[in-house]
């Protein structure tokens, strides 16, 4: 079933009219971020052609899993070495350019606090044409940020969400700059000689930029990721669990760099009814694959259901991850929804260059949309190399989906 890669490439790009002429704007950052400069890196992305053929096809759902024994360490997130004050002043961008830089992409350790900063600076900028929001609450006290962009009275609405896995959290940098970019370029920019005005007139996309971040914080800062000291605390306790079961053969700082559960070791894809009673991969919490004690026994799965069940004329539901340069759609739906979902995935195969996989996970929160509320909904696994993707990857990211939502807004037939 799979395409050629040769003939992926051949897609990839192909779409893109509208062009990014980024700005090489500077932006202040209050965010604990240690790396030191701001420094756009967007102009770089649009030449991403040639892939590397020596990759690891994955075999099942969550192609990046199975890499536990992994034990080299890996290098360290990439910093630039430009000098920039962090206290520059935000400079708005000028008409023309359309990228105004405030997400930044010269660091893979895009945080949770420079996310809700940058979210701040997005709205003050473009108030009219995104709604911040939040679905709730973590363990540790962060929120689930949504952000809404287009016409909420729209007849058709899209849910895209990022960073349910820990260190897929270059999914959420990917997502935060689609929102920015967007943002920038509601008034003026275009897809396919559409105005993207237009095309948000008609669609409402509601994102949640990183559904799991504190699990994300873990991945990037370690057991300093967390805040509540009880939970600080239980990082140790499961990987000592881990580790006497055989599951990891890592130090405790590289084990916690590869940290996908949320804070309290749950597997937020591995949480969700479909399926949720035959996974055993895990029998407690761990770093991955443990699936929680109930179907949506974490806020972070509760929050997604919520989102869902709130919204109004869903079409499809697109859930970033990393990595596999894949598209997953399968959980065994009946028709018409496993016709509707597999031209939902071929649309995005054909955009965004991924290949299109087949059976997603058991207790996945697609199969949830898929099974439990009929909605169309894929996982898109972004990236070609183990996570924590490297800095290298993100113009990849970046090419392949900038214009993911203008595509899913003119491409996609409405169903009801
Ligand atoms: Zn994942």
């Amino acid at each position: 079933m799979r395409k050629s890669r040769l003939l992926l490439l051949a897609c990839c790009g192909a779409l893109f009219i509208a062009g990014c002429t980024a700005s090489g704007n500077e932006t202040s950052k209050e965010s604990s971020e240690p790396e030191t400069e701001i420094t756009k890196t967007i102009e770089s992305t649009g030449t991403e052609a040639t892939e590397p053929e020596s990759e690891t096809e994955p075999e099942v759902a969550e192609s990046e899993s199975e890499t536990e024994e992994v034990t080299e360490p890996e290098s360290e997130p990439e910093t630039s070495s430009t000098e920039t004050s962090p206290e520059t002043a935000v400079t708005p961008p000028a008409a023309t350019e359309i990228d105004p830089g405030i997400v930044r992409t010269d660091t893979t350790l895009y945080t949770y606090d420079m996310m809700a900063a940058d979210l701040q600076v997005i709205a003050g900028r473009y108030p009219d044409h995104l709604t911040l929001g939040s679905a709730g609450t973590t363990e540790d006290g962060r929120e689930l940020f949504t952000v809404g962009l287009g016409n909420p009275a729209a007849s058709r609405s899209f849910l895209i969400v990022a960073a349910t896995h820990g260190r897929e959290y270059m999914t959420a940098q990917l997502v935060m700059k689609q929102i920015e970019f967007y943002a920038a370029n509601y008034e003026t920019g275009a897809y396919l000689n559409t105005p993207l005005r237009e095309l948000f007139e008609q669609n409402y996309f509601l994102i949640m930029p990183m559904v799991n971040p504190d699990g994300v914080s873990v991945s990037e800062l370690g057991e300093a990721g967390i805040r509540r000291e009880d939970l600080r605390a239980n990082l140790r306790v499961i990987f000592e669990s881990d580790l006497a079961k055989g599951y990891t053969t890592n130090d405790y700082a590289y084990y916690l760099k590869r940290w996908k559960a949320n804070a309290n070791g749950v597997d937020l894809n591995r949480n969700f009814s479909p399926g949720w009673n035959t996974v055993s991969e895990r029998s407690a919490p761990s770093s991955d694959f443990y699936k929680g004690t109930a179907p949506g026994s974490e806020k972070e799965s509760q929050a997604l259901m919520n989102v869902v069940n709130g919204m109004q004329h869903l079409q499809a539901v697109i859930s970033y991850h990393s990595y596999g340069d894949l598209v997953y759609w399968q959980y065994g739906q009946a028709e018409p929804l496993w016709t509707a979902n597999q031209v939902l995935a071929q649309h995005i195969s054909n955009h965004a260059g991924h290949y299109l996989a087949g059976y997603s996970n058991e207790a996945g929160f697609t199969n949830w949309c898929i099974i439990e509320k009929g909605i169309r909904a894929v996982v898109v696994e972004t990236g070609r190399v183990p996570t924590p993707l490297p800095l290298s990857e993100f113009p990849d990211l970046w090419q392949r989906h900038r214009y993911t939502y203008a595509m899913l807004a003119t491409a996609v037939s409405t169903i009801n």
